[in-house]
């Protein structure tokens, strides 16, 4: 049953899990959801500003409001580069919302790996917009840890869309050597990884970790980046090919979008120099 949330918590307070100097404050009309599964702590509110929000582990997953923002700019620069986007893999992800925008494209084949099924189950409940996509025939969700999903996994993808929490609990697997090392052999010679990687203004030295360990197993490493309010500013993501440089689109992006267009494609690769010393050292 929703909550009516008394006067005395209004505000719903995001602690960084990077600094004990940072937090983010959102304005609660309403509680919606709270449950604690094997994984994490799910909730859901409405705020003022957002929206519902997604929250897991007292972090903000996905808002109403800008989750457009986030799932255009994991998913469209690399679907665009592509010459032939067909089969994908999305791990993380349960809220939909990447698999909702891959499906803008003309793919044979989604699997979605997500450890957590009460996410999917969550937000098809109070997410109906970002889940839509999930229902489709091409859409296959596994519900299993993506590290151990790529040790089994026997077939080639085209893209991999790594779309997981925070390098913390579940998601700090899905940074490990282990984990990309395996990973990027299920691609197409062709093939292109994409991760969410985090805030680079405030942990710089992630972005620059990640950078690395994609650099010795990809020839072609760029940053690039977007502006998600609701993550406290600027987010990075890593996108990662042996052969694609996507500095040169190739195709129109599909109609109806909200952020991401030809003009902020190009745009988003350019790194201001505290990023651009990171991303060009190896
Ligand atoms: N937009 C997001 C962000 O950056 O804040 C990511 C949202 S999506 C909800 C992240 C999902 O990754 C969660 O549902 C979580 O359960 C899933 N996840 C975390 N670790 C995972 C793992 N090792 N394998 C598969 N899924 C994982």
């Amino acid at each position: 049953m929703p909550e009516e949330v008394s006067p005395r918590e209004l505000w719903y307070t995001q602690k960084s899990y990077f600094s004990p100097y940072l937090q983010q404050d959102f304005k609660v009309k309403k509680k919606l959801h709270k449950e604690k599964t094997p994984y994490q702590t799910i909730e859901v509110i409405d705020t003022y500003e957002f929206g519902r929000m997604l929250i897991l582990d007292g972090v903000v997953m996905v808002t109403e409001r800008d989750e457009f923002a986030y799932h255009e700019m994991l998913v469209h620069p690399a679907m665009i580069v592509h010459p032939n986007p067909k089969r994908i893999a999305v791990i993380g992800g349960g809220d939909g919302g990447t698999v909702r925008e891959i499906l803008k494209y003309e793919v044979d084949e989604i699997k979605l790996i997500e450890i957590d099924k009460r996410v999917i189950d969550v937000s098809n409940e109070y997410f109906p917009e970002l889940t839509k996509g999930l229902k489709d025939w091409r859409v296959e969700i596994i519900n299993t840890d993506g590290a151990l999903w790529v040790k089994k996994e026997k077939g080639k993808f085209d893209i991999i869309f790594v779309d997981s929490t925070d390098p913390i609990g579940p998601g700090a697997r899905l940074v490990e050597d282990d984990f990309l090392n395996v990973g990027a052999n299920l691609l197409n010679s062709d093939g292109i990884w994409v991760a969410q990687t985090e805030t680079p203004f405030y942990i710089t030295d992630f972005v620059k970790s990640y950078n690395k360990k994609l650099k010795k197993l990809f020839k072609i490493v760029r940053v690039y980046l977007a502006e998600v309010p609701s993550y406290g500013g600027v987010w990075s993501f890593t996108f990662a090919s042996q052969k694609i440089d996507p500095l040169s689109p190739k195709r129109t992006p599909p109609a109806g979008l909200k952020y991401y267009n030809p003009d902020i494609h190009i745009a988003s690769f350019a790194l201001p120099q505290y990023l651009k010393e990171i991303a060009s050292s190896r």
